[in-house]
């Protein structure tokens, strides 16, 4: 292959438009899309870095059985009959997918359909769980339907940008790089920052307020009732266009400026500044991210921050709005398509008969999951009780990822059969899986991805597939054909495409407007050239232009709902034992368990080695100097880490970056200290919470 391919980076959810080259000597030149809208010719340093990364020399390269090379004929007729009997004898709940956000929307796709409509079973799950759950829960709770209704200009228009649980220069970069140029070229524009630590974004901001660990729902439940107090309701939109504002500001009352600051551990005039500045402020975009989605209480911080904007009528019009800000490159995809337990597909619901009867009809499918599968991390659970007899895990290595890292191994190892797809032959996962299945890399699959303001990319292949790399939904199909099931013969990823966009509009029954009819004719050759759009783009009709403009919502009467979010502290205490908060994250130059962005030395060098970061009293009383080694240790492991001594910790938190598995650090695994607890609403993981004491390692 030769040319250039217009891509998208398959790192995280801003999906920037990548240019890739092959060169005659294997290189591949990489350069960032000036055509495409979400970076505007800017990539990061991961991004930039893509063409280091392609290297075949830790690669999955043919299918194996047992441990043995097989061929994929054989593996793929043994998926089928064991997935068969594990269901012919214990019936469809026993039977699972994890998959991941790294997929693209055909393979997740493929995935759903088989899972929902054949097998007959909720239980597929993702590790998007991990990353935006909670706020898809409580969009569905507040507008009825899984709806981001802001775009990235919004963070240009915007005359005060809140970043709440986000670190937004080294997660999202582009955008940042974006609004940073917008601030710059509009000094008006205020900046503020909501973070127990001090990031590289807090650097970028007019205030910084270094909130308590979880206490974000005490911070704007304040701030509701402080709008409410100063007269900054916008009546009409209320009236109008919402229901439940008395029972949320019941729940918030006595949130004055003093009791926010002592539940958020602020200073009264840091929380009044803040306060001040959004009330006067009309364009406001409130952002955020992991530090509000990663908590046992994320969806009611989300509904915390929508209750704001809804009395304020802030949503809806340019340069205002709640805005998430997704974690992976196809999280939002995933969504679209039933990748979530509780989601059926293009956004209809398990619960609802109308909706099941619609997908079941359309996918002329034997029967239908009829209720809601295991969440991430109860699947697991269940695998580790035994209720799950047969696992398929796509493009995601939970042993080193999903909280309390050694029960998952644990359970793996527990389980009857396991399959694993993946690119990498080598990582804490594959050594339980029973098959492995070697998948497409990017650079070689072709599919879509959709990033965090709902904008549809292609991604396209411009590398040979290696050895007997195959895509992830052309697996999912054999094995399904293989089962016996109808409706999975698709002759590429533009069929699934088509068929994806068609029920979308099939299923456009008004109370949603996930609609993207407008591709359902797509042909191959459209397909190819398809250039990024957002959705809604519906057949026959105009697309409109911003969601909630109108101030119509998809609940059943219409109007968004205000969700009581009655503040309650943080439930994981710490003890004399424990007495540290563990919080986790990213660095800037590395993705996820690193096995792309490890391979090349210039990201590798922004930090070496996995980390603990503590603030310099609280390593003084441990004992800690610069650089020492320490045990970080938690109810449900412990990990080696390197001492980095800064202030930018808040005394009593210590932050671990998540990226180190035990591939390449086996004592350092941050996950395996995560508690396993969830929000109760969205399932989604409390990663930045766990109680962990702390002590210097001493050799001998
Ligand atoms: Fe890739 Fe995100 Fe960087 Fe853009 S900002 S180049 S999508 S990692």
């Amino acid at each position: 292959m030769s040319g250039v391919t217009c891509t998208t980076c398959p790192y995280c959810g801003v999906g920037c438009g990548v240019l890739a080259s092959p060169q005659a000597d294997g290189r591949v030149t990489i350069k960032g899309d000036p055509d495409h809208p979400a970076n505007f010719g800017r990539l990061c340093s991961k991004g930039s870095a893509l063409g280091e990364t392609l290297g075949l020399e830790d690669r999955l390269l043919a299918p194996e059985v047992g441990g043995v090379r097989a061929t994929w004929d054989s593996a793929l007729d043994h998926v089928a009959r064991r997935f068969l009997s594990a269901i012919e004898e214990h019936g469809p709940d026993a039977v699972a997918f994890y998959v991941s956000g790294q997929l693209l929307t055909e393979d997740y796709y493929a995935a759903n359909k088989l899972m929902k409509g054949f097998i007959g079973s909720g239980n597929i799950d993702t590790n998007s769980r991990l990353c935006m759950a909670s706020s898809v829960a409580g969009h569905k709770r507040a507008f009825g339907s899984d709806t981001v209704p802001g775009t990235y200009e919004d963070l240009e228009q915007a005359d005060l940008v809140v970043l709440v649980g986000s670190n937004l220069a080294w997660c999202h970069p582009v955008l940042f790089q974006r609004l940073a140029a917008a601030k710059a070229a509009r000094p008006e524009l205020r900046v503020v920052t909501i973070d127990p630590r001090r990031t590289a974004t807090s650097e970028l901001a007019d205030l910084h307020l270094s909130i308590a660990p979880g206490s974000d729902v005490a911070l704007f439940n304040g701030l509701l009732v402080h709008l409410a107090g100063v007269h900054q309701v916008d009546e009409a939109f209320v009236a109008a266009h919402t229901n439940g504002l008395v029972e949320a500001l019941a729940a918030a009352t006595g949130a004055d400026i003093r009791t926010t600051a002592r539940w958020t551990g602020l200073d009264p005039a840091e929380v009044e500044h803040f306060f001040r500045l959004f009330a006067a402020t009309e364009r406001v975009v409130t952002v955020y991210s992991q530090g509000v989605n990663q908590s046992a209480t994320g969806t009611d911080k989300v509904n915390a921050i929508v209750n704001c904007h809804l009395l304020t009528g802030r949503i809806g019009r340019p340069g205002m709005g709640p805005f998430s800000v997704t974690g992976q490159p196809n999280a939002m995809g995933g969504r679209e398509v039933g990748g979530l337990a509780n989601q059926l597909a293009a956004h209809m619901e398990i619960g609802d008969a109308d909706h099941r009867a619609l997908v079941r009809g359309f996918w002329d499918a034997p029967r239908i999951a009829e209720r809601p599968g295991l969440k991430a991390v109860e699947l697991f659970e269940a695998v580790r009780d035994g209720r799950i007899k047969a696992l398929w895990i796509m493009a995601t290595n939970p042993v080193a990822s999903l909280p309390d890292a050694d029960g998952v191994a644990a359970a793996l190892d527990a389980c009857p059969f396991v399959v694993v797809s993946d690119v990498v032959r080598a990582t804490d996962t594959t050594r339980f899986a029973d098959v492995l299945l070697p998948s497409a890399a990017w650079g070689e699959k072709d599919g879509t991805v959709t990033n965090s303001e709902r904008r549809i990319s292609r991604q396209r292949a411009f590398l040979p597939l290696p050895g007997e790399a195959k895509p992830d939904w052309w697996q999912m199909a054999e094995v399904a054909r293989r089962m016996g099931h109808a409706g999975f013969d698709w002759d590429g990823p533009a069929a699934i495409f088509r068929e994806h966009a068609a029920l979308s509009a099939y299923g456009n029954d008004g109370r949603r407007d996930f609609d993207i009819g407008a591709h359902a004719e797509i042909d191959d050759a459209g397909y190819d050239a398809l250039a990024p759009f957002q959705w809604p783009q519906p057949a026959g009709r105009p697309a409109r232009a911003r969601f909630f403009a109108d101030g119509r919502f998809f609940t059943a009467d219409g109007r968004a709902r205000f969700v009581a979010t009655p503040w309650r502290a943080p439930l994981a205490r710490t003890t004399a034992k424990r007495p540290f908060v563990l919080n986790t994250g990213r660095v800037r130059d590395q993705w996820h368990t690193m096995t792309r962005t490890g391979k090349t030395a210039r990201l590798t060098s922004h930090y070496a080695e996995p980390f603990v970061e503590v603030h310099p009293d609280d390593a003084r009383t441990l004992g800690l100097g610069a650089a020492d080694l320490a045990w970080v240790e938690s109810d449900h492991g412990r990990a080696l880490l390197r001492v980095l001594i800064t202030k930018r910790q808040q005394a009593g938190s210590v932050f671990a970056p998540i990226h180190w598995t035990g591939q390449q650090a086996s004592l350092s695994r941050v996950d395996a200290l995560v508690a396993p607890r969830v929000d109760p609403v969205s399932g989604q993981p409390a990663s930045k919470s766990t109680p962990v004491s702390v002590r210097r390692f001493a050799a001998g």
